[in-house]
């Protein structure tokens, strides 16, 4: 029997009016459904939820029948999707507590798994004890099967079951660990460094579509200094992004940066953050195969960085663009030349690389000068603009006093 604790800090006012919906409709044609995981958890935190999943006992069609908007996802758990507008409640169906029943690799990993199951056995194939509490949204109580409000107390992020067993079936679930650890500032089981190394191979094994979605959870959630501050110091770090130095200074202030715009509700995009993390790779490549700085050479070489990243992390093709235009403008921007400025400033990376070069500026007196001259030059009176431009040393068009190989792509650090 799950303990049942109606003494809470969890009010109505508090719940998702659609995921409320959602679970009186399933009511209404006699199925459970429970708010779960997530939702439950910040709220017993006293977090704001970053989106609220329910789970029922209909199955992933039933759901849909009763759901215009449904559409079903997921090929090695069926989950069926409803939404509302712009918002998605994810309706997953009681998983069964088999695991010998569920498809898997040699190692263990979960290909498939499609039969369904109880309320509690669905309690003991989640991830964490934190992430299993249920809200019985009629009696307004939580359902414990677990411990998880044990441990929610003590600040503690614990498996359910063996950890290393619970590895095995899925790695990414050691990301999952860092990013809640991380978000509710709670600690890590000490017992998890001992599969640090092995995680890190079988990340390996991800599709990197995965990768890409879990990377979006990490880092663009509005608490990804304190993830990146606790993968760095793992092997994990190195087997996401292999070309990164995990003590990158940039990395960090990047995260940081992050964070406060996502505060701010500035807007944030994931090609910035991969802009930043190869960086470092992309200069050590450039100076190396092209010290001349050739603007051909240099097209190649960004996609060169870029493909080693993607064997990994599959980046959305819109994003790894972002990242080789905000590389692109860096040069235009440090080395200032009154032809190029308006065009700069007009470009439609500008802000995003200017944002860039004053990170970069944090650890450099120059490009932090540079910042200030773009500072005021952006927001200066057209008057002021053209006397800051005028008083830019004139020199040839291009700032090495090299002709532009015409054969390169304009567009591209040329
Ligand atoms: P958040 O939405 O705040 O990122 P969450 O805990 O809700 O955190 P989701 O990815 O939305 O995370 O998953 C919802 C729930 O599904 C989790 O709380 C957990 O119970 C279960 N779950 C998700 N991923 C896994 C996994 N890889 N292994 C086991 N259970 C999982
Ligand atoms: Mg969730």
């Amino acid at each position: 029997m799950p303990k049942r604790i109606t003494d809470h800090n969890i009010k109505s006012s508090d719940l998702d009016d659609n995921a409320l919906s959602v679970v009186a409709d399933l009511h209404a044609h006699d199925f459970e459904a429970y708010l779960v995981g997530g939702c439950v958890r910040d709220l017993l935190c006293s977090v704001k939820p970053k989106d609220f999943d329910v789970t029922t006992n209909a199955t992933p069609e039933q759901v849909r029948s009763i759901f215009r908007r449904t559409r079903i996802v997921g090929r090695r758990f069926p989950i069926a999707h409803v939404r509302f507008g712009r918002e998605l409640i994810e309706v997953s169906t009681f998983r069964q507590g088999m695991i010998d029943q569920v498809e898997t690799n040699e190692q263990g990993l979960i290909l498939k798994d499609r039969v369904f199951g109880t309320i509690e056995e669905d309690a003991f194939r989640r991830d964490f004890t934190i992430n299993a509490l249920y809200y019985d949204i009629r009696a307004e109580a939580v359902l414990d099967f677990v411990g998880g409000i044990e441990d929610l107390q003590a600040k503690r992020l614990r498996f359910i079951g063996v950890p290393a067993e619970r590895l095995a079936e899925d790695p990414v679930r050691m990301l999952r660990a860092m990013r809640f650890a991380a978000k509710l500032n709670f600690t890590l089981d000490p017992v998890l460094e001992d599969f640090m190394d092995d995680t890190a191979d079988r990340l390996e094994e991800i599709p990197s579509a995965r990768l890409f979605d879990e990377f979006l959870k990490m880092f663009l959630s509005g608490y990804g200094e304190a993830v990146w501050h606790l993968l760095k110091e793992t092997p994990l770090a190195r087997s996401l992004f292999p070309s990164c130095d995990p003590d990158s200074q940039l990395v960090a202030d990047a995260m940081r940066n992050t964070d406060e715009r996502i505060a701010n509700e500035q807007p944030v995009t994931p090609g910035f953050l991969v802009a930043v993390l190869l960086w470092e790779d992309f200069q050590a490549r450039r100076a190396l195969d092209n010290p001349e700085n050739k603007p051909a050479l240099n097209y190649d070489i960004a996609m060169d960085t870029l493909a080693v990243q993607q064997q990994h992390i599959a980046i959305p093709r819109r994003f790894s663009i972002f990242a080789r235009e905000v590389w692109q403008l860096q040069d235009r921007l440090v080395n200032l030349h009154p032809r190029h400025v308006q065009r700069v400033l007009h470009h439609k990376r500008f802000r995003a690389a200017f944002d860039f070069l004053c990170l970069r500026g944090k650890t450099d007196k120059i490009l932090e000068q540079r910042g200030e001259w773009w500072h005021t030059l952006q927001f200066a009176e057209t008057a002021i603009q053209n006397k800051m431009i005028d008083e830019l040393p004139k020199g040839h068009s291009n700032p090495r006093g090299k002709r532009r190989d015409r054969k390169s792509p304009r567009t591209l650090f040329s």
